[in-house]
Formats: structure tokens, C-alpha cells, sequence
């Protein structure tokens, strides 16, 4: 049950004017965090469009898929951010018929800003309706750390100092069930038990951490053995439209290189 305030960590503040003033017409992102009684974003990503116009826009799915499938645990998506023309706050239809939509899945928050990205207004979507809450930006001790399970094969979990184990574990029992089923059930249950267990053996697909110069989490990619770095290059290119040279311990790696050697390792995403 998310609480009655939603927190943004302040240095989203400058990025989001910056991004405000880039770009007129209207504006979408997710909000990456923690989902904790007091939600805590620390991240902003902004929507991949298909379609986009002064007042409207409509956001990939497959887009969306895609950051849910790989965010680390415990971050979540906390909801969505996007702007309004002039200084309307309120939600529109259009806008109550998405966020019930999301709703499907779960509590999120979804805030709207105007057009200059100086006032916001923050909307918790419940069961069978919603209601406005605050919005506080604050100086947070960005410390996110991780510690590394051995279970399933390595995983990470992000948390932030002074974060209690009450608040981890219940997302964390969630992230393991996702990514214990990316990783080990077999794509086509075939029937038999053997067949599974066979599938649950053979470790085909492994995780690695996407850091990207403008994201302040890692992307958790959930990435076959045989493929190699330079397509792995191109489907980050696909959703971010940039260009990288990807490092590993600060030295750049041969796009051929086969993403099964960079498994549960860290791999730099340098714009260029
Ligand atoms: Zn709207």
C-alpha cells in the first residue's frame, strides 16, 4: 500500500527543466525507484513515442515492457511523470482511462507538470479510485547500494542506506520469481519432467548490468549466451537511440565478443 506522499530525489529537478525546455509539446516519462511506503524516485526515463503532439502522447508498449523486464531489484517503476500545457494540473479523461489501465497491475502514482515544469500535481491511482497527493523533492544520500545472492546464480539487490530488510524482502521475493523465470524455465515447456529439468540445468541466458551514461540505475539484461556484444549494442541503440562503445573495466571490448563472458558483470554504455 503506497502512502500519501511521493518523494523525488532533487537532482531530477534540474533534469527535467533541462528536458523541459529542450522540447515543447508534451512530455512523458516513467519514475524508477523504490516503492516503499514513501515512494522514492530516483530516476526519470522518458517514453519512447510513437506518436507525440502538443497535447498528446501515446508511448510504445513494447517500450514499457522493456523497462519492466529490466529493472535490478528493488527498483520499480513508480509511475509515470508527463506535462500539461499552460499551468493545467488536473488530469484529463484521456489520462483517468490510462492510469486505470495501469492500475490492472498494481498502486502507482502518476504526476503531471506544466508547461514550464515548475508545479506538479501527483495522483495515487487505488482500487476504483484516485486520489491527489503531495510531491516533495528532496536531497537524498544517493547511496544506493547492492549486495550479490548466490541463489539463483548471481543477483544483485539495490537498496539505500538506512533501508529496513522489511521494506527489501517482499520486492525481492517478487524479483525472484521474475527473473528465476526468464532464466531457467525452458521457453517451450515440452511436457515431460525430464525435459524441464534439462531446462533447468542447461543455463542458456544470464544477466548483465547495463549502465548507461544517462540512467542512474543499471538495466538488468536478460541476455543469451551466444549473442554477442555488437547486437547487444544495437537493441540498446533500438530504444535509446544513441551510439556506444561499450567498456569492461574501463578498457572498450570487441563488439564480437559473446555476451556469455560478460555475465553478472558490469558493462559501461559510453555515448558516442
Ligand atoms: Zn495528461
Amino acid at each position: 500500500m503506497l502512502s500519501n506522499k511521493v518523494i523525488f530525489a532533487n537532482y531530477l529537478l534540474k533534469k527535467l527543466k533541462e528536458k523541459c525546455s529542450a522540447k515543447s509539446g508534451e512530455l512523458g516519462f516513467y519514475m524508477i525507484g523504490f516503492k516503499r511506503k514513501e515512494p522514492i524516485v530516483l530516476e526519470l526515463v522518458e517514453f519512447k513515442y510513437i506518436k507525440r503532439s502538443s497535447v498528446s502522447v501515446i508511448s510504445d508498449p513494447n517500450f514499457t515492457g522493456f523497462i519492466f523486464s529490466t529493472l535490478p531489484p528493488i527498483y520499480r517503476v513508480i509511475g509515470t511523470l508527463h506535462r500539461h500545457p499552460g499551468n493545467m494540473l488536473s488530469l484529463s479523461s484521456t489520462d483517468i482511462k490510462n492510469f486505470k489501465n495501469w492500475q490492472r497491475f498494481g498502486e502507482y502514482i502518476h504526476v503531471v507538470t506544466n508547461e514550464d515544469c515548475s508545479s506538479f500535481a501527483a495522483y495515487l491511482f487505488k482500487e476504483d479510485y484516485y486520489v491527489r497527493i503531495p510531491v516533495e523533492f528532496r536531497q537524498l544520500r544517493m547511496n544506493v547500494k547492492y549486495i550479490t545472492t548466490q541463489l539463483p546464480g548471481k543477483l544483485r539487490i539495490y537498496f539505500m542506506e538506512g533501508m529496513k530488510s522489511a521494506e527489501v524482502i517482499p520486492q525481492l521475493e517478487r524479483s525472484l520469481i521474475h527473473v528465476l523465470r526468464s532464466l531457467y524455465i525452458p521457453f517451450k515447456l515440452r511436457g515431460s519432467l525430464f525435459d524441464n529439468f534439462k531446462g533447468i540445468m542447461r543455463r542458456t541466458r544470464g544477466i548483465i548490468y547495463v549502465h548507461l551514461d544517462d540512467l542512474n540505475y543499471p538495466l538488468m539484461m536478460i541476455t543469451e549466451g551466444s549473442i554477442t556484444i555488437s547486437e547487444l549494442k544495437s537493441r540498446i541503440k533500438e530504444l535509446f537511440e544513441n551510439d556506444y562503445i561499450v567498456l569492461y573495466n574501463g578498457m572498450e571490448i570487441n563488439d564480437n565478443e559473446k555476451c556469455r563472458k560478460y555475465w553478472s558483470k558490469d558493462l559501461y554504455f559510453r555515448r558516442v
